[in-house]
């Protein structure tokens, strides 16, 4: 790996002892840098999602104006996409907005007790009319005698979303989806979110929880994804004290693995 230094010389000048010294300092900056430049990734980033969305809406509406707008038909499905484009843009910016606010620790994770049997089932039937249409099978499997959990349930239940809808975006119509629930260790909640789709080559993996990493980016698009996903799980999973992890193999599926603690605190992050 490359060190960035930074070099500093300040000469002190002695007239008593008629003598010059020079003091050199060197500091390694190679942390800041990073921290620039992936700052500078970020708004490259942001204003790139923001601007093909803005580029095809003004192409529609300009093809609208150019004559469209006389064929009902093609005005239809013209009308369609810009909507569905700006559909995105809000997502996207509510993500944005929303890991913003878990960035400069103004969330405060405000946990209830939570039934995590219930809670995975309401999950499926939140996503029950897409996996009926693309004939996805879904599996809940959950530990016996699970004690209730202390966790702030709309924060998790967008984690739990997230990961479900990617799990169904990358996998083929007729595959299936298992969603897992166990204490690996007391006062410990696991929960897991397997598919058998389209799975993440390995030069993708230690990348595909950075903001707007994405595998194929036009296919993520094509979905309506943000590509901020699972930053957005990771934040909320480490607010709450877990941890969280990806397994995949390219071609066989993919396995999303989050922990939780047993904790009764309020923690502001
Ligand atoms: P997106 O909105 O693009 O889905 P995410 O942050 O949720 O953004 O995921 C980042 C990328 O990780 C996706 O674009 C996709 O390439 C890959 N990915 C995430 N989940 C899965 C999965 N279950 N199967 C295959 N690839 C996945």
């Amino acid at each position: 790996e490359q060190l960035s230094v930074r070099v500093s010389f300040t000469t002190v000048y002695s007239k008593e002892k008629g003598s010059a010294s020079t003091i050199v300092v060197l500091q390694d900056v190679t942390n800041q840098e990073k921290l620039e430049e992936s700052r500078k990734e970020f708004v490259a980033n942001v204003s790139h999602e923001l601007r093909t969305p803005l580029t095809t809406i003004k192409s529609y509406l300009e093809a609208l104006e150019d004559g469209a707008l006389e064929e009902p038909q093609l005005a239809g499905k013209f009308v369609n996409v810009t909507r569905n484009e700006t559909e995105r843009m809000i997502r996207l910016v509510t993500d944005l907005l929303q890991l913003s606010r878990l960035d400069s620790n103004q969330a405060i994770i405000s946990r209830e007790v939570t039934d995590v049997a219930e809670m995975l089932d309401e999950v499926a039937d939140r996503f029950s009319f897409q996996l009926e249409h693309r004939q996805i099978a879904i599996a809940i499997e959950v530990e016996p005698d699970m004690e209730e959990i202390m966790l702030d349930r709309d924060r998790i239940d967008q984690v739990l979303d997230n990961l479900v809808s990617n799990a169904i975006k990358y996998t083929p119509d007729g595959g299936s989806i298992a969603i897992r629930a166990r204490c690996p260790e007391p006062k410990w909640l696991e929960v897991s979110v397997q598919d058998n789709g389209i799975g993440i080559p390995k030069k993708d993996l230690n990348r595909i929880f950075e903001r707007f990493y994405r595998v194929d980016k036009a296919r993520s698009r094509s979905m309506g994804g943000t590509g901020l996903g699972l930053s957005i799980a990771r934040e909320i999973v480490r607010a709450h004290g877990g941890t969280i992890a990806l397994e995949s193999e390219w071609g066989q599926g993919t396995k999303v693995t989050f922990t939780l603690p047993y904790t009764l605190e309020e923690v502001a992050l």
